[in-house]
């Protein structure tokens, strides 16, 4: 028996990888996002293509999104020609950062529907979603979340955090908090190092080695700062929004936070300064021009 169709919506940085990874594990998909480019890209390779998210939802029971921002995700799930008024759809997983306000209220207006909501919002990065080792933040009603887990199990390793609409955003907030602070942080320390005298490669080797090893020494300086691509594939706007959710979110149960309200400016000032489009990783940049270095692996210039 051929498999059902599952819709994909959001094809960008992650999304496109996702989604590539079910049509190689034969998954037939019907796909949909406002970029053509996208999309003719995903249509070569095997997909079916949707003029609209209640198109996709039309056409499967199952339909994933990876959508930047929470309004996006609210206007693909519940406005007009949105997921919620397509005739087929039983189940909508988000996997999409948008925090947990936005998980229960997309969760309210789909069960009005009769429709399931899944929160399944990632971490692993574009290398994660390519080699399908994304960790995968699940919350749900369970009878969905087990139908969808071998799905899920495709992109990665899923967690299953209960069945509380937006539990997995609040998990994805905690963590991108701090990949966010250790990035930041490790971006200052080495920037003091360098300026001081040190090889920069020499440190992260050093690092990596030692106690202050972190996702961002490990993975990101390696990929994208020490070779000054600056291409880990995560915009600072997104990073941004991520962090002001988590800030939200920790007003929201009476907590104040000061560690992450200056890893807050940090991030404030670097989309100030480069952009919401820049890569998050550019986060080091200010940092250096202001202490008048650069971190590259190639020379040690100041
Ligand atoms: P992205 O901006 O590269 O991709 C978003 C895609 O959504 C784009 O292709 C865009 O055209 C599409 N889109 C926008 N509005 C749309 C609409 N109304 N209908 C259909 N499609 C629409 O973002 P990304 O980096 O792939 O991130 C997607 C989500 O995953 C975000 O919530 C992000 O926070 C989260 N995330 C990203 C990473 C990463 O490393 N990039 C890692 C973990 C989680």
């Amino acid at each position: 028996m051929s498999r059902a169709e599952v819709g994909f919506i959001g094809l960008g940085n992650m999304g496109f990888a996702m989604a590539r990874r079910l049509l190689a594990a034969d998954h037939p998909l019907v796909v949909f996002d406002v970029r053509d480019d996208v999309v003719d890209e995903l249509a070569s390779l095997g997909a079916r293509r949707a003029s609209s998210p209640r198109h996709v939802a039309d056409r499967a029971e199952t339909v994933l999104a990876s959508l930047p921002t929470p309004a996006v995700c609210l206007e693909v799930a519940t406005g007009d020609d949105g997921v919620a008024e397509g005739a087929t759809v039983k189940r909508f997983v988000d996997l999409s950062t948008t925090g947990s306000q936005t998980a229960q209220t997309i969760h309210h207006r789909l069960a009005g529907r009769g429709i399931a909501h899944i929160d399944s919002p990632v971490s692993g990065g574009v290398g994660g979603a390519e080699k399908g080792t994304l960790a995968l933040m699940v919350s749900g009603p369970r009878a969905d979340v087990e139908l969808v887990t071998p799905l899920l199990g495709k992109l990665g390793t899923p967690f299953h955090l209960g069945e509380r609409p937006g539990a997995g955003q609040t998990m994805k907030l905690v963590n991108n908090l701090l990949a966010a602070t250790v990035l930041a942080a490790t971006s200052e320390a080495v920037v003091m190092g360098v300026k001081a005298g040190l090889d920069p490669a020499a440190m992260i080797d050093v690092l990596n080695a030692g106690s202050g090893a972190t996702s961002a020494s490990r993975d990101k300086f390696p990929r994208a700062v020490l070779p000054r691509t600056f291409d880990y594939g995560f915009a600072t706007g997104l990073m941004v929004k991520d962090v002001r959710l988590c800030l939200q979110e920790a007003r929201a149960l009476g907590l104040s936070m000061e560690v992450a309200d200056a890893v807050s400016r940090v991030w404030e000032s670097t989309l100030e300064q480069l952009g919401p489009e820049s890569d998050f990783t550019s986060v080091i940049r200010p940092i250096e021009e202001a202490a008048g270095v650069v971190v590259s692996a190639d020379t040690n210039r100041s």
